[in-house]
């Protein structure tokens, strides 16, 4: 009979993981609270389907290794997000991202180009290798790593040392937030991440939903289960017990769970990390009556990083926030970066009115908000509800010299429970999560799973 593996959380992760094993002749069954896909869902709203959640696709080559190591073809039809990165607001002028060719800040987009250079080749390495030094890739991959952040931790350290225009520097602060960090907090890679990312941005042509049923089909050729409003309440050695009193034993239990979740099910301290909690958001999804006239993508970083780390700091809501808005004929979203505080924000709330309206100003649709048909928002608590208890996105900070590639490594907690997911790779957005599940994967086979 095949050996069974339990995996606890039908995120992207989990289900990544979870096809993997299937794959190799483990019989899986997902356990999932609320519906498969986590943070990555599709919700109605005004009659039109969007996917809340993730909304870019980036360093696309994680996703075809998880898809070579299936043996599938790409199911996906990645489509180039017209405007890559976005038009970034900063207060010294606006910056396209890539920078075009004619642009004024094209040659100094061209230097910061070449001094990421080195590292574009080993990238994928970093994301979807165990971080060993003993191992002769990850070693090559770390040495261009360090070779280009050289003597610097932070993003902020490393961007002040090349003397960018004003401009260029605070759009690119903007992308340290992939570690959901302040770029004073994030590690130096993460000033990076514009250059390694290039126009390299995608969406499948089915939106980012069709990742979702991608995995769930995977799963479902591989004959495992996906056991959808089926919270596990707690963890004793192999055994699992299930709201309602059922329980279930596995060969492998997998917790593709916030770490400080996973903690508390097998009735273990939940320690915090002294690095405090990653950013959460409050994300407005708007049916408009008609298409916006906005770009696919606009960035509004905040008036000042010093003002904007502080807030963040101690749980404040910041003067102005990082907000991300994303237009796509009639769907808006609006993504307002907020403090993992697990708090609950409507639209009529006064930071969000505010942070709204400045969107709206900046880019010159004022009132275009109240033109919906319908809105939906999602805040800190929804977040919470599946993920870090904050609603941390990225789950807890690490400290910048610990949040790269060469993180800490608790992907075993317990004999027969291993661990992936956002909150154990870091800057856990798609790629970190898809190549975390690559990693564990390869861990698993390596002692013999
Ligand atoms: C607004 C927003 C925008 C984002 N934008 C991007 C982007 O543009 N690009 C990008 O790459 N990433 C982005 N991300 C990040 C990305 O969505 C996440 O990193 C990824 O989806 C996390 O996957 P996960 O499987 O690790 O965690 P989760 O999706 O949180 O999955 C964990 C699952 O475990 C379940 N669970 C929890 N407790 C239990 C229990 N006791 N029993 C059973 N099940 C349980 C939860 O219900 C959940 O389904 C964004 C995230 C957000 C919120």
């Amino acid at each position: 009979m095949n050996r069974s593996a339990g995996i606890l959380g039908g995120g992207v992760a989990g289900l990544t993981l979870g096809a993997l094993l299937a794959a190799r002749g483990w019989a899986v069954t997902v356990y999932e609270q609320g519906r498969a896909g986590g943070k990555l869902r599709r919700e109605e709203v005004g009659g039109l389907d969007f996917d809340t959640g993730p909304s870019l696709f980036t360093f696309p080559e994680v996703w075809r290794e998880v898809l070579a190591r299936l043996g599938e073809a790409d199911p996906l039809d990645l489509r180039p997000l017209p405007g890559g990165l976005g038009l970034h607001h900063t207060p010294h002028g606006a910056v396209p991202l890539p920078v075009p060719p004619g642009h004024p800040l094209h040659g100094e987009w061209t230097r910061y180009l070449a001094a990421a250079a080195p590292l574009r080749p080993h990238l994928g390495t970093l994301l979807t290798t165990p971080p060993r030094l003993r191992d002769p890739a990850f070693r090559r991959a770390s040495a261009a790593l360090f070779g280009v952040t050289g003597p610097h931790l932070s993003a902020e350290g490393w961007l002040r040392a090349r003397h960018f225009s004003p401009a260029l520097a605070h759009a690119l602060r903007t992308h340290a937030l992939n570690a959901g960090l302040p770029p004073q907090d994030a590690p130096a890679l993460y000033a990076l991440i514009p250059a390694l990312v290039g126009a390299e941005v995608y969406r499948p042509a089915g939106g980012m939903g069709a990742l979702l049923d991608a995995l769930l089909a995977f799963l479902a050729a591989r004959g495992a289960r996906v056991r959808e409003g089926r919270e596990v309440r707690a963890i004793t050695g192999p055994a699992l017990t299930l709201a309602g009193g059922e329980t279930a034993r596995h060969d492998l239990l997998i917790s593709a769970l916030d770490p400080a979740r996973l903690a508390a099910l097998r009735g273990r301290p939940v320690v915090s990390p002294p690095g405090g909690r990653t950013v959460a958001g409050v994300a407005l999804y708007a049916a408009l009556p008609a298409p916006a006239p906005l770009p696919a993508t606009s960035v509004l970083p905040p008036g000042s990083f010093s003002a904007f780390r502080a807030a963040m700091r101690v749980g404040a809501l910041p003067p102005d926030t990082l907000t991300l808005v994303h237009a796509e004929g009639h769907r808006l979203a609006v993504l307002l970066t907020a403090p993992a505080t697990g708090q609950a924000y409507g639209p009529e709330h006064p930071w969000v009115r505010a942070q709204v309206a400045r969107a709206e100003r900046t880019l010159g649709v004022p009132g275009l908000l109240d033109t919906a048909l319908d809105t939906r928002v999602l805040s800190p608590v929804h977040y919470a509800a599946g993920g870090h208890p904050g609603g941390a996105i990225y789950g807890a900070a690490l400290a910048p010299w610990r949040g790269g590639p060469l993180h800490p490594q608790p992907y075993r907690p317990a004999p027969g429970l291993w661990q992936v997911g956002t909150g154990v790779h870091p800057g856990g957005g798609l790629p970190a999560v898809l190549g975390g599940a690559l990693i564990v994967d390869r861990l698993l086979r390596e002692t013999g799973h």
